[in-house]
């Protein structure tokens, strides 16, 4: 599932391309990407795109007071397309979830737009990083399921999980009710930190670009026996099932190496 910086990306870069143009039609390739019946889809075409916004993980495109609310569902993503084929595409075939046409830009130009491609289930949206001290308080598991746990915190998934506990300097098998203030502080400043500087790298990248591009900057995450760019110690992994993150010893825990058998508290 695309993660918090990642949505706020697509959100900057579709102002940018989409802003002024007029839609054409919108395609649903996916039944369960349609929810809505009244108005019918048919309502947008010839409304102009007068804004865009992001709520948690949900792009709202504002057709001229017609929202299109995208929640990009585990796996899905958004495909920016500079010509589009005029038929539609047929239903069930691939990932293609939804297609957005829009006008040529000049006479004559190519239909350019978006589609929307999808697979496996959504997943709800919850509350937003404010509510942190209370929401951890309130938690039993470990800090690190807590924070891809999509239910409590949106928009944090593996790989930004790592690396905010990276910055924060903290065990990911702490328990988060057992986080004293000043590391809840920390945890917080670091939630910040680190999803602020991803967006600064993603917007402004082509959206197709923007898996490679959260690769760059990590310090930890996917960087399993690579120095610890804070501290030289090398990046360790834990795996266990076909779940694996990496974390620094010196940085996080005061120098010991995690066992994996702990893992299997975290997938509660
Ligand atoms: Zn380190």
């Amino acid at each position: 599932m695309p993660e918090l910086p990642e949505v706020e990306a697509l959100a900057a870069f579709l102002r940018e391309r989409a802003i002024g143009r007029t839609v054409v039609r919108a395609d649903a390739a996916a039944f369960s990407a349609v929810k809505t019946f009244d108005p019918p889809m048919s309502a947008i075409a010839g409304a102009t795109i007068t804004g865009v916004g992001r709520h948690g993980k949900f792009l709202d495109v504002d057709v001229d007071g017609l929202h299109l609310v995208i929640h990009l569902a585990r796996a899905g993503w958004l495909q920016w397309r500079d010509s589009l084929p005029p038929a539609p595409p047929r239903p069930g075939k691939g990932p293609l979830a939804f297609r957005l046409h829009l006008a040529p830009e000049m006479p004559g130009g190519p239909v350019s737009g978006f589609d929307l491609t999808e697979a496996g289930t959504q997943k709800r949206l919850a509350v937003s990083v404010e509510e942190l001290a209370a929401l951890l308080s309130a938690e039993r598991a470990q800090v690190k399921g807590v924070l891809t746990h999509q239910a409590v915190l949106a928009g944090i998934g593996n790989a930004y999980s790592d690396e905010i506990l990276h910055a924060a300097k903290l065990s990911p098998f702490k328990l988060a009710a057992k986080l004293m203030p000043d590391e809840v502080a920390r945890l917080h400043a670091a939630i910040h930190d680190v999803l602020t500087d991803a967006v600064a790298r993603s917007v402004g990248q082509q959206a197709a670009k923007l898996k490679g591009e959260k690769r760059s900057g990590l310090k930890v995450h996917a960087r399993a026996g690579l120095p610890c760019p804070v501290c030289g110690d090398t990046v360790r992994e834990i795996s266990f099932a076909d779940k694996s993150f990496q974390y620094c010893p010196t940085c996080q825990t005061e120098g010991r190496e995690l066992a994996d058998r702990r893992m299997s508290k975290l997938l509660k």
